[in-house]
């Protein structure tokens, strides 16, 4: 179903790629009618362009915020063709139909994201704009509307195909983008101001989703999936560049999320090392270099590493590359790499490298999502970091600095581990990690497993747990939990604290010759 474009309205912010489409149009014998800020950019570039108001008889006024706001103009877009009441209606008005609409809006998101005062903030949220856009995209039976400069190729390709139409599935599928565009609009303005007001339910930034690509399968082979963008500028799996290997995967998307934030972390001064495995951390580490880093991170749970993803926070060099690709590896994730870090990888077709170009804030706010049978949770993310909290010894002995050390480490960890979490540490390593048991104990008893099975597979007599701290992501509800740590031959602990049997739970501490010391945060994760 095709529709001619005669005429066009053009009222851009963003003036990328403008001037070559409206000239396109031009071409065509398209009329082009602008507001204020495009027709000047139109016009200096010699085209002809009518003015707003030529079509309104009203002038521009009151900063902006009325422009195209005017029945001339909304009549021209909504008006359905070929319907004898609509045409009579037009007649009568002196209104002329709109056949394509170019909008993009005030940079409210960008004004927003560089910090701007409330006022600024306020002043660049469009009200015409998306005015338009809606009635457009409603009426897109007959009228195309563009809200992306990326779209004004296949525009102008289409109208070169058809002598100077366009069709009704770019039309509809135009539509959809313009809708999605104007729901994220709000949605972005809502959530600033339920921020600004402090409102306990967080934001849903959810809506908004773009689909970035839809996914050969979900978590297994029979579910159908796709991965959706919020056009959060926040360093990650979603912002990253694919360096090389296959497309990602549903689990490898989630799994390396779950390793970056993790690395993320850590301060940037140290290199550290996280390698995840079906969303759990199995091995982290700190160390002079990445590829220390990553032995230590490696030696914690070699076994479960195989098919891992392995998140750096630093530049991956040469040496850690050669070290990463003698066990097989999923994905890496990481800031940059150098460029013979990079020819190491390509010798591993498959291996997939993200290079994201920074790190992300872990103290930044923003929302999680969980679904549920008939609607889904949000939540603020965890962004509590353990340097901010108030560490509070609470036994008899006091953490020496080289275990305090060690149980910031272990606490930075856990807060990525599934609950149940425990995690054994020694020198800025995970040396037992257990996660997602259903009582606390296991998970003690699990790491402390895992701990004896890495020394065994590292040709060690003692447990790595020998002389480690513990860190556990919730309180110990009673003292078992604790004295497993302890037989496992944990020196230190770290805990929320908060439970009623926290006394019963210090003296046991006490009686192995425990430091123990609360956080007063738990991190759950499930
Ligand atoms: P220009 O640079 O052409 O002066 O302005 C273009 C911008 O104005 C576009 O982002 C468009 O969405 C916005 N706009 C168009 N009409 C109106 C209106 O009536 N009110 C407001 N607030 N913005 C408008």
């Amino acid at each position: 179903d095709q529709r001619k474009v005669a005429r066009a309205l053009l009222s851009v912010s963003d003036k990328t790629g403008l001037v070559d489409f409206a000239r396109a149009l031009a071409g065509h014998g398209v009329e082009l009618v602008s507001t204020g800020g495009t027709r000047k950019a139109l016009s200096e570039a010699g085209l002809a362009v009518k003015d707003i108001s030529d079509l309104t008889h009203f002038p521009e006024m009151m900063d902006g915020r009325l422009k195209t706001l005017h029945p001339k103009v909304h009549g021209g877009l909504l008006a359905i063709r070929e319907n004898p009441e609509h045409e009579a209606a037009m007649l009568a008005h002196d209104i002329r139909p709109i056949d394509l609409l170019v909008v993009n809006l005030y940079p409210f998101e960008a004004t927003l994201a560089k910090g701007a005062p409330f006022e600024e903030c306020v002043e660049n949220i469009d009200i015409g704009g998306p005015a338009m856009i809606r009635a457009a995209s409603k009426n897109h039976d007959d009228v195309a509307v563009v809200v992306d400069p990326s779209d004004y190729a296949a525009v102008i390709d289409e109208m070169a195909a058809t002598g100077g139409a366009t069709l009704i599935a770019t039309r509809r599928r135009l539509a959809q983008k313009a809708f999605a565009r104007t729901a994220a609009y709000d949605a972005a303005i809502s959530n600033w101001l339920a921020e600004e007001l402090g409102e306990a339910a967080p934001p849903v930034r959810a809506f908004g989703g773009k689909l970035s690509e839809p996914m050969r399968y979900g978590e297994n082979p029979h579910q159908a999936a796709g991965f959706y963008l919020t056009g959060e500028a926040r360093p990650g799996v979603a912002t990253a560049r694919q360096a090389q290997g296959k497309q990602l995967s549903y689990n490898n998307v989630n799994d390396t999320d779950a390793a970056f934030e993790c690395v993320a972390e850590f301060d940037p001064g140290h290199a550290a090392v996280v390698i995840v495995k079906h969303a759990n951390p199995c091995g982290a580490a700190e160390g002079a270099t990445l590829e220390e880093a990553y032995l230590k991170a490696l030696r914690c749970d070699p076994v479960s590493a195989f098919g891992g993803i392995v998140a750096l926070n630093r530049k991956l060099d040469a040496a850690a590359a050669r070290e990463i690709v003698k066990v097989f590896t999923e994905v890496i994730i990481a800031p940059e790499a150098e460029d013979e870090a990079m020819d190491i990888i390509a010798a591993k077709k498959n291996l997939r490298l993200l290079l994201t170009g920074g790190l992300p804030d872990p103290r930044a706010r923003g929302v999680t999502f969980r679904s549920v049978a008939g609607g889904f949770l949000a939540q603020t993310r965890d962004n509590a970091v353990v340097d901010d909290m108030e560490l509070k010894v609470v036994t008899k002995r006091a953490p020496t600095p080289h275990e305090l050390a060690d149980l910031k480490f272990a606490y930075r960890v856990v807060k990525h581990v599934k609950s149940n979490a425990i995690v054994y540490a020694k020198d800025l390593a995970t040396v037992g990690i257990g996660a997602g048991q259903m009582s606390r104990v296991d998970s003690s008893r699990t790491a402390a497993h895992k701990a004896g099975e890495a020394a065994r597979a590292a040709g060690l007599a003692e447990s790595l747990a020998k002389g480690s701290v513990v860190a556990s992501d919730a309180f110990f509800p009673f003292p078992d939990g604790l004295l497993a740590a302890a037989a496992a031959g944990a020196s230190a602990v770290i805990q929320p604290g908060g439970s009623v049997n926290d006394k019963d739970v210090i003296a046991a501490a006490d009686e192995q010759g425990l430091a123990m010391v609360f956080t007063g945060v738990r991190h759950f994760r499930h």
